[in-house]
Parts: structure tokens; C-alpha cells; sequence
């Protein structure tokens, strides 16, 4: 399941995610961002779906929704998700048959692109702060679902912090009190993958 069949459905269910949840990731943009989360995330996850290749293997596939971030998504998080996707595209070149590890090496490199791209911190209330707990998770042997779990724990975590990268941090303190809207779809990416490839 971790092959390129495996991760054309990873974004199949993440397209179907984000449409279901637009408005309600508009919602927590409107309070601490510009409320474009939502149209964004979702511009990007249907192109994905109109590029998603026939043929090819999981490089192919994360190559395509990559491109597609970077092609129909503005603002931070179009260029964000499309670093991700690009590295982890990258780590799974030449992987005819993906194992767990070479799963675990490429969302490895997908965060590192996220830290490289973005510059934050866990703990800056930023998307990371859902990739971050996730991908420890895995790292410390735990099963994708335990990873997605720890996404959206990540998720609601950011909800008391005062965000100090991207447009959230244009409002210091009055950030605080509202869920971050990139950690929240990056929750529904490791929702996505767990249902996927587990
Ligand atoms: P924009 O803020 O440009 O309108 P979006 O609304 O699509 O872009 O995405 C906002 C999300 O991007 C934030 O909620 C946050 O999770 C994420 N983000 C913003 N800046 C950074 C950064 N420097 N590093 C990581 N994530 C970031
Ligand atoms: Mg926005
Ligand atoms: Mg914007």
C-alpha cells in the first residue's frame, strides 16, 4: 500500500477532507489570518487530483500534487505543502517497492523542507506543530494512526499559542485563543495517510 496506488488514494481522501472542512479552514483563517485557507487548500487538492498520474510510482504521484501546491496555491502554505511534497517526491525516487522506513525517511525530509521553506519552530503556532508530534510519534515506533492522532492533538495545542511566523503573527498577542488553520489541515493530511497507507 505504500506504492503509487497507495498515495493516489492518500490524496484522494485528503481532496475529499478539505472540501468537506473549506469553509470551516476559512473560518479559522478569518480569525488569525485572511480566510483563504480553505479556497486555497482546496484549489490545490483538486489540481492534484486533475494531475494525479495513471503510471508512475509514488514519486510520480507526490511530483504531481507537489506541483500542483506550488502551481494553484498562493500565500504560505501553497509553496509550504509544495516543498513537503517535492522533498518527499525526492526521498521515494527510484523506491519501486516503499517500505515503512522509506516512508518514515520521506515525511522525514517532507518536514525538513517545511523548517527549511518556512523557518519556524514547533511551538510558533504554524503547521509544523501538527507535522512535528506526528512524525515522533512514528519515528518512536507508533503506528500511522497513533501519528495522526498526535497531529490533531498538535492541532488543538495551537490554539493558546501566540503565533510568531506568517500573517497570524501580525497580531502578537491576539493571536492566541484560535486554532491555527495550517496546523489544522495538516491534521487532516495525517488523517488522510494513516486511512491510506495503513
Ligand atoms: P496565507 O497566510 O499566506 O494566506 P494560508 O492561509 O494558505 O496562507 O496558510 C496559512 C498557514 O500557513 C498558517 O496557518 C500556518 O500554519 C502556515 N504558515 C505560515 N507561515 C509559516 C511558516 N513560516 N512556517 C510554517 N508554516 C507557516
Ligand atoms: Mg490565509
Ligand atoms: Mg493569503
Amino acid at each position: 500500500r505504500l506504492t503509487a496506488e497507495g498515495w493516489r488514494t492518500v490524496f484522494r481522501s485528503f481532496a475529499a477532507k478539505i472540501a468537506e472542512q473549506s469553509a470551516y479552514l476559512t473560518e479559522l483563517d478569518a480569525a488569525i489570518g485572511d480566510a483563504d485557507h480553505g479556497s486555497g487548500m482546496e484549489r490545490g487538492a483538486q489540481a492534484t487530483l486533475a494531475a494525479l498520474p495513471e503510471e508512475g510510482d509514488a514519486a510520480a504521484v507526490l511530483k504531481a500534487a507537489a506541483m500542483s501546491f506550488i502551481g494553484k496555491v498562493g500565500g504560505a502554505s501553497g509553496p509550504l505543502y509544495g516543498t513537503a511534497f517535492l522533498r518527499m517526491s525526492s526521498a521515494l525516487t527510484d523506491k519501486d517497492e516503499p517500505t515503512r522506513e522509506d516512508l518514515l525517511s520521506a515525511l522525514e525530509a517532507g518536514y525538513k523542507g517545511l523548517v527549511e521553506r518556512g523557518k519556524a519552530e514547533p511551538g510558533d503556532k504554524t503547521m509544523l506543530d501538527a507535522w512535528f508530534p506526528a512524525l515522533e510519534g512514528l519515528r518512536a515506533g507508533g503506528s500511522l494512526q497513533n501519528a495522526a492522532q498526535a497531529a490533531r492533538q498538535g492541532r488543538d495545542a495551537t490554539a493558546p499559542l501566540v503565533a510568531r511566523k506568517g500573517r497570524a503573527s501580525y497580531l502578537g498577542e491576539r493571536s492566541a485563543g484560535h486554532i491555527d488553520p495550517g496546523a489544522a489541515s495538516s491534521a487532516l493530511f495525517w488523517d488522510a495517510l494513516a486511512e491510506s497507507l495503513e
